[in-house]
């Protein structure tokens, strides 16, 4: 029996002296300790060998069972042997059991890992395992440091992408009636946007020296392994990267640039309507009920539904024609981002792009015309994902993921701990690696 229970127990550094069963089925476990090294001072090193007093403690540990278990250890106080040693008398501790801790090192590791790897949030861990919120914050922190101290891997594209952190707040000024914008708080995140490292990093922010503050942070030939990065069309970013990382080519995320040219057609719609029409736009307007149908991509629309579409536009006459115009430009806009997929040559890449920027160029809409301008300014970087087809597409997911975590702890007030939580749950590699290390 006496065995039985420490080999269950399995602690370091403490012995099973006698286990007492106490009448609501809770088993005490009365302990010695069984560290020989416990008797040196902590200080100075000394063995002691004179006794002062003795201590009880009562640390908790791991649940276990269905009554649990409630550890007694008798411990001795000793006078430091070392006469010069400024500490005079200390109690005995073991590595599981530290000086003062009222929980085991295994249980407080566990409360630790339970929010890193599982994705429990601090407040579940600290209910189910009974300990306080610090606690396990504190203990997640140290178990965290396996992740965020562990060294990149090797990132041949990087993606970087913006959230952002909690709801943004308005307040009105009572004298002007106008409605400011008082806190607007966002993360930037690094991704391993090809491989299978997930986030690498957040900060706070998204101006050129938050992203440049992790980018130069990161070690230089670990910078050097990254060839290509993803990003939207943040000239923010891209300033950034271009001090951080002159050698990487900058590729812009295709969905960004047709989600711009949705928001030209948008645009387009609401100015014609109001424009010829004199009013915002009705239910029963066509160009209202067409408006869906105009964002969506051509090939995902049936013959009969493009046909529909397009015809009564075209019988709406000037308005119809706007929107259509606005539409071939979004479609051919398309068209030259879905080479990507076709491994194009330079010669039908070039095609794509005239026929694209002449229907702007030709069109009396400036917001047709501001799309080929800004398509223009950002070719260098499209053409970089036509060439390669990178891009952020992994950085959406794990935004999903952010949410989710943010979600789950009610927003967070402390900015730094939900990068470190966001940063654990979102990082496949150490959980990967922590999966192998208990096999
Ligand atoms: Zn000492």
């Amino acid at each position: 029996m006496l065995n039985d229970t420490t080999l269950l127990l399995d602690l370091d550094g403490v012995s099973v002296v006698r286990v007492e069963r106490l009448t609501d089925g809770t088993r005490r476990v009365h302990l010695a300790t069984a560290d020989e090294t416990a008797t040196a001072c902590p200080s100075c090193g000394a063995f002691a060998t004179k006794v002062r007093g003795s201590a009880v403690t009562r640390p908790r540990d791991l649940p276990y069972g269905e009554n649990g278990l409630e550890f007694h250890w008798y411990k001795r106080r000793w006078w430091c042997a070392e006469p010069a040693c400024p500490r005079g008398s200390f109690t005995e501790q073991v590595p599981q059991i530290p000086a003062g801790a009222r929980i085991t090192a295994r249980l407080r590791d566990w409360a630790g890992r339970r929010v890193r790897d599982a994705g429990s949030t601090v407040i579940q861990a600290a209910r189910d395992l009974h300990l306080s919120w610090p606690t396990v914050m504190d203990a997640f922190r140290d178990q965290a440091r396996e992740v965020t101290e562990a060294p990149l891997p090797e990132v041949e594209v990087l993606g970087i992408d913006e959230t952002r952190r909690g709801r943004p707040r308005w307040e009105q000024d009572l004298e002007t009636g106008k409605w400011h914008l008082v806190r607007d708080r966002w993360h930037t995140g690094f991704v391993d946007a090809l491989g299978t490292g997930g986030l690498l990093g957040q900060v706070e922010g998204r101006t050129v020296p938050d992203v440049l503050s992790w980018l130069v942070a990161a070690p230089l030939e670990w910078r050097k392994t990254i060839k290509y990065v993803a990003i939207d069309m943040s000239t923010t970013y891209r300033a950034a990267v271009r001090l951080a990382l002159p050698r990487a080519t900058v590729v812009v995320d295709h969905f960004h640039v047709v989600q711009l040219a949705n928001k030209m057609l948008s645009t387009v719609r609401r100015r014609t309507t109001a424009e010829i029409r004199g009013r915002r736009g009705r239910a029963d307007d066509p160009e209202w009920k067409a408006r869906r149908r105009l964002l969506r991509n051509r090939e995902d629309l049936t013959g009969e539904q493009f046909a529909a579409m397009w015809n009564t536009l075209l019988d709406e006459g000037d308005i119809g024609q706007r929107l259509l115009t606005a539409w071939i430009a979004k479609e051919n806009l398309r068209s030259l981002l879905a080479l990507a997929r076709t491994a194009a040559d330079r010669h039908r890449i070039g095609h794509a792009r005239w026929k694209f920027l002449t229907w702007c160029a030709d069109s009396d809409l400036p917001e047709v015309r501001q799309l080929a301008v800004t398509v223009d300014r950002w070719w260098t970087e499209i053409e970089a994902f036509i060439r390669t087809g990178h891009s952020n597409a992994k950085s959406e997911g794990i935004n999903r993921v952010i949410k989710l975590v943010a979600r789950n702890a009610f927003g967070f007030r402390n900015a730094d701990n939900q990068r470190l939580r966001t940063r654990c749950v979102t990082t496949r590699r150490a959980r990967g690696h922590l999966r192998t290390a208990q096999l």
